[in-house]
C-alpha cells in the first residue's frame, strides 16, 4: 500500500472505540464515536447525512448505549454538515462556531458544492449550533468512562477541539493532524500550530485519529510537524525573493511531498504565501477559485 492509499470504511481502534476512516479527498474527513457504561460520544460527523448515517448504523449495531453528544471540532463543513443523522445528541463545540456558521451561512456554496462534488448528497446538509460553546475544553463522563474534549487553541482555525481518551490512549485530533494528506492552513496559525504539534509529540497519548487520513502514531504528528517548519523555510525564500511560486509548477516542497505521496500537494503554495506575507507584514486573503483551480489540475 503506497502512502496515497489506505483503507477506508468502519474500523474498531479499541474496546468501546469505534472511527470512519475516509479516504481523504476533497470534504472526506474522519470521525470517532467513544462509548462508556452510560452513553456514548460522536466527535465529528461526515459530510453528509447518508454517509454519517452508513457510520452510525455500523456503531448501533455493536453499541447498545445512547449517543448523547456529538462534538465538532472545528468549522470546516466536512466534520458537520451530515449532522442531520444525529438529532437527539447534545452538540458541543468551540465558541468562535457561532460567527463562524453565521457568516458561511451569509454566503451560500452549497449549490456550487454540490455541482462540483456530484458523487457527494449534500440535500440534508446542516450548520449544527452547539448548545454548549467551549473556551477551554471539559472533561465528560460517558459512564466508567471520563473522556476530555481539549481546546488546542489556532492551529488549523480560530478555534480547534481535539478528544483525549485517557484510558485507552487514543486522541482523536480532526485537522490539527493531517496523515499522508497536506493541510490546509490558510484560516489557520502555522506558528502555534508547531507548537501544539510538539506539544503532542510528547503527550501521553500512544494512537491518534487525523481529521484526514489513516490512523497513526507520535512519527506522524513529527511529520506533520516538520512540513509546517518546512512551509516556513520555503516563505522565508519567498520572502527573500530566493524563490517565486507558480501555480503550474510544484515548488521544491511540494515536489518533496509529491516524492513522499501525501495528497492534496497544490496546498503547500497557499501556505507558503500565507506564511511569506505574515514573514513581510502584510495581509493575506487566499483566492478560493485560484485554490480550487490549482488543486483541481494537479489532481488530474
Ligand atoms: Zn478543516
Amino acid at each position: 500500500m503506497s502512502a496515497n492509499t489506505w483503507e477506508t470504511g468502519f474500523q474498531q481502534l479499541g474496546d468501546g472505540i469505534y472511527c470512519y476512516i475516509t479516504n481523504g479527498k476533497t470534504m472526506m474527513s474522519n470521525c470517532m464515536l467513544v462509548t462508556g457504561d452510560e452513553c456514548a460520544l460522536v466527535f465529528d460527523v461526515l459530510c453528509t447525512k447518508p454517509l454519517t448515517e452508513a457510520f452510525l448504523q455500523e456503531c448501533r449495531r455493536l453499541v447498545d448505549k445512547p449517543i448523547r453528544y456529538l462534538v465538532i471540532s472545528h468549522c470546516h463543513g466536512d466534520h458537520f454538515l451530515g449532522a442531520n443523522a444525529l438529532p437527539e445528541a447534545i452538540v458541543i463545540g468551540h465558541h468562535s462556531l457561532k460567527a463562524a456558521f453565521d457568516q458561511d451561512r451569509a454566503t451560500p456554496r452549497m449549490e456550487a458544492m454540490q455541482k462540483r462534488l456530484p458523487h457527494l448528497d449534500f440535500t440534508d446538509a446542516t450548520y449544527p449550533y452547539p448548545q454548549i460553546y467551549l473556551t477551554d475544553g471539559c472533561s465528560i463522563d460517558l459512564g466508567n468512562r471520563m473522556v476530555e474534549i481539549r481546546a488546542m487553541g489556532k492551529c488549523h482555525t480560530e478555534g480547534d477541539l481535539a478528544l483525549w481518551i485517557p484510558d485507552a490512549k487514543w486522541m482523536a485530533l480532526a485537522d490539527v493532524l493531517f496523515h499522508n494528506v497536506v493541510p490546509p492552513t490558510i484560516s489557520g496559525d502555522i506558528d502555534h500550530w508547531i507548537e501544539v504539534l510538539e506539544g503532542l509529540e510528547q503527550c501521553e497519548a500512544e494512537h491518534f485519529l487525523p481529521g484526514h487520513g489513516p490512523v497513526c502514531g507520535r512519527e506522524d504528528v513529527r511529520a506533520m510537524r516538520e512540513y509546517l517548519q518546512q512551509v516556513r523555510v520555503q516563505a522565508q525564500l519567498v520572502a527573500d525573493g530566493a524563490l517565486s511560486m507558480k501555480d503550474e509548477i510544484p515548488s521544491p516542497l511540494e515536489e518533496r511531498m509529491i516524492q513522499a505521496g501525501w495528497l492534496e500537494t497544490a496546498r503547500t503554495i497557499f501556505s507558503t504565501e500565507q506564511y511569506a506575507a505574515k514573514i513581510k507584514g502584510v495581509p493575506y486573503r487566499a483566492n478560493m477559485p485560484r485554490v480550487l483551480a490549482v488543486e483541481a489540475s494537479r489532481n488530474r
